[in-house]
């Protein structure tokens, strides 16, 4: 008997395809702060696009960290907050909600919404949410296979390179052998994965090494050691002569130690804004603590914006994690 959610997923890329190949004019986006998912995400799609012939714009409201500039097709990024869309239909991916985008002007849009972030919202006029994807780059994947465009060497590059980064390098825990299978197919299209691990990862400035030195210096440990606290404000980055944009993968350091099951990292903004990230082991559900602050992500990656004084909400935020790490050790087989 076929699996349920493999049927599922089959009908819904089908959707997609039939819905995209009926239309001339796509503008691409995708969530807020890009990461490398959101980024090799909207540019396999867009390559792929491009192949069949259609017009394609990328809108993101703010520019990728500078590690990901030279990756192919960045320069057809649009930075912009607002867009009036003169298209056929807009794919949003990696946004769990509309609001996710940071980008008015698309509500009244035909929406094409692909994502595997927990409690998407399904506010497309196509919806395709699969939360057991490793990165939205393996459904897009589904969709550019589905397409029937070969699988050159930027769309194998924008695969590999979501695939790389939301797994963590590899280390979360919703990989499956699909995901190696699709990274398997994007080697033999040409990537390398060891020049892809160097430009991702080991492409650190100077100011951000003294920042992982500040930042590992003032942490702070709960929890008998298992929970790790990280903070950073902007004199922290400009000691270090770094900006919010250096600031990606640094949470995940802390987690290289054995017994530190979960991180948290309030990054203080200069407004008084404060944006809370998490990272945890295994079974430790950080996207549930997410969840408890209008925030959300995945069980190992999640993060979400302090609305009331940090003061307050700080220790119900740390009291969550403990219960978190607690309750992520029973469960763990
Ligand atoms: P990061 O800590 O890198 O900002 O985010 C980790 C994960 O949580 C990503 O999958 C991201 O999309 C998700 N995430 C971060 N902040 C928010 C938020 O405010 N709302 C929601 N729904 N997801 C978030
Ligand atoms: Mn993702």
């Amino acid at each position: 008997m076929i699996n349920e959610r493999v049927d599922t997923a089959a009908s819904a890329v089908r959707r997609i395809c039939d819905e995209v190949l009926r239309r001339q004019r796509f503008l691409l986006t995708s969530h807020a702060r890009p990461d490398g998912d959101s980024i090799g995400s909207q540019l396999a799609m867009a390559f792929a696009l491009d192949t069949l012939g259609k017009t394609v714009r990328i809108v993101n409201a703010d520019p990728a960290p500078d590690h990901y500039q030279d990756f192919p097709g960045m320069d057809r990024i649009e930075i912009a907050t607002h867009v009036s869309a003169d298209v056929d239909a807009v794919i949003v991916m990696e946004c769990s909600d509309l609001g996710r985008a940071g980008i008015s002007g698309l509500e009244g849009e035909f929406l094409i919404n692909i994502d595997h972030h927990a409690g998407n919202k399904l506010y497309g006029a196509v919806n395709w949410h699969d939360e057991s994807a490793a990165a939205c780059g393996e459904m897009v994947f589904d969709v550019i296979r589905e397409l029937r465009v070969p699988l050159n060497f930027e769309i194998a590059t924008h695969i590999y390179l979501a695939i790389l980064t939301d797994t963590g390098s590899f280390h979360h825990s919703n990989i499956t052998p699909r995901t190696f299978d699709i990274c398997r197919q994007t080697v033999e299209a040409g990537v390398n994965p060891a020049a892809m691990a160097r430009r991702v990862f080991d492409s650190n400035s100077f100011g951000k090494l003294k920042l992982i030195g500040a930042l590992l210096d003032s942490m702070q440990l709960a929890d008998a050691g298992r929970l790790a606290i990280l903070h950073m404000d902007d004199g922290m980055l400009a000691a270090c002569g770094c900006t919010h944009n250096d600031t990606e993968g640094l949470i995940n350091l802390p987690l290289t130690a054995r017994e530190i099951q979960a991180v948290v990292f309030f990054k203080l903004g200069p407004t008084g804004d404060v944006r809370v990230s998490m990272r945890s082991k295994y079974d430790v559900d950080v996207r549930a603590v997410a969840g408890q602050f209008g925030g959300g992500g995945h069980k190992n990656a999640a993060g979400f914006t302090v609305v009331e004084p940090l003061e307050q909400v700080r220790p119900r935020i740390i009291q969550l994690l403990v219960d978190a790490i607690e309750h992520g050790l029973k469960s763990r087989p």
